[in-house]
């Protein structure tokens, strides 16, 4: 389904990249000649690993000179990064205030502390209210509380987790409710997530923004009736983009202010479904609704869909405090291969052998007890019916799966 479609955009980029003496990377790939009446349909979806498969001079459609800077996806250990070159970008058109008055962002929000800096400032600046942003150090978050305070921040840009955590310092060092705008991207933000950042920040709008380093920059965002309302949804920032889509509820990115590399149909692995036709502020198109990213929000297997805002809420409720230190990884069992084996990582470092014996017992006891892996089956039924080996719980220093973003669920079945 055509959320956006820009068709005069659409075909001048086209004819640029299939004319490009610097690469023919898209000239293999499209394969046909354009016309003017070009549709999105016409042309073939872009997929991450094709981007992966090629070094990124070979996808290049400026010339050196013209490279200002490069981004790259966090990776983990399970998968390489993807390197994207950017070119300089008159308009970004992103407002970063989010029209809520704010003038000082704290910056500890990985990406535009590394890679997007630089981009991110022109963002600010060019903004119909400029902002300034300060960039704090999302590694020494009592160091950029005091700065925070120093500077009288109103806002901060963070992922959910570092905004939770920064919470103690901005208390200790500044004041929580100074801050009237908590803009959060790269993690899902659960319900009982955004919960616990209300508490944290009572006078906060809180704002879940979407971007993605192969686009280098913010495309989906509330506007101010969403905030004031705590409605979930997101705008797209339809003067930024060339085309936007949903292809079974994957978002299909058409995206081409980067002339170093455009997207041209790029397949996000990032999932949504339409929220409203319209919003009453008056923005075009419809509103979305974040639905989760396959193996990170949510895990569909053996007819089950397992999803990360149940298991949030199963640990928010648990009697004990077990914050963000988890992690469930989903195995085949190694003698039933059929079977499914959970197994819980709690990060603990407060307690001793014997607490974490009686703590891991009782953890995995309310588990098995009272968590619905659907609507009629519960853990204990699943395991009574073998489709669940075994349910346990493990202590660890570190998590088994390691990446930069806080990760919940692990698929390991294969
Ligand atoms: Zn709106």
């Amino acid at each position: 389904m055509i959320l956006w479609e820009d068709k005069e955009g659409i075909y001048k980029e086209i004819e640029r990249l299939q004319k490009s003496q610097l690469s023919d990377f898209y000239r293999t790939k499209f394969n046909k000649n354009t016309t003017n009446k070009l549709s999105l349909l016409d042309l073939p979806l872009l997929s991450r690993a094709e981007l992966i498969e090629t070094q990124p001079d070979k996808r290049l459609f400026v010339t050196d000179e013209e490279v200002v800077f490069i981004g790259y996806t966090s990776g983990s250990t399970s998968s390489t990064p993807l390197v994207s070159y950017f070119s300089a970008v008159d308009n970004y058109f992103f407002n970063p205030s989010l029209d809520t008055g704010i003038k000082r962002p704290l910056i500890i929000y990985p990406p535009l502390n590394k890679n997007f800096s630089y981009s991110f400032i022109q963002q600010c600046r060019q903004a119909p209210q400029p902002v300034t942003p300060i960039f704090g150090d999302y590694q020494n978050l009592p160091n950029s509380s005091i700065i925070a305070n120093t500077t009288k921040v109103d806002a901060i840009y963070a992922t959910p987790t570092i905004a939770e955590n920064i919470h103690k310092y901005i208390d200790t060092y500044y004041d929580a409710k100074k801050i009237r705008l908590l803009a959060l991207s790269s993690e899902t933000l659960t319900k009982t997530k955004r919960k616990t950042l209300e508490k944290c920040y009572p006078k906060a709008f809180i704002a879940n923004l979407y971007a993605s380093s192969e686009i280098g920059q913010f495309i989906l965002f509330p506007c101010k009736h969403m905030l004031k309302e705590g409605i979930e949804e997101f705008h797209f920032l339809s003067s930024a983009l060339l085309g936007l889509e949903l292809i079974n509820n994957e978002l299909i990115v058409t995206y081409a202010l980067n002339k170093a590399f455009p997207l041209i149909r790029y397949k996000t692995g990032d999932f949504f479904e339409i929220a409203r036709e319209s919003c009453q502020c008056g923005l075009p198109g419809a509103t979305l609704k974040w639905y989760g990213r396959e193996n990170v929000d949510r895990i569909r297997t053996h007819g089950f869909e397992i999803h990360i805002e149940d298991i949030d809420r199963f640990f928010s409720t648990v009697p004990v405090r077990i914050g963000d230190d988890y992690q469930i990884h989903f195995y085949n069992d190694e003698t039933h291969p059929e079977q499914i084996r959970i197994e819980i990582e709690i990060n603990d470092k407060k307690n001793n052998n014997q607490q974490q014996e009686i703590l891991g017992r009782l953890l995995r006891d309310t588990f098995v007890n009272s968590f619905m892996l659907s609507q009629n089956m519960s853990l204990t039924q699943a395991i009574d019916k073998h489709i669940i080996s075994t349910v346990s719980v493990v202590f660890v220093d570190t998590f088994s799966h390691k990446t930069e973003k806080n990760r919940k669920i692990v698929n390991n079945i294969k």
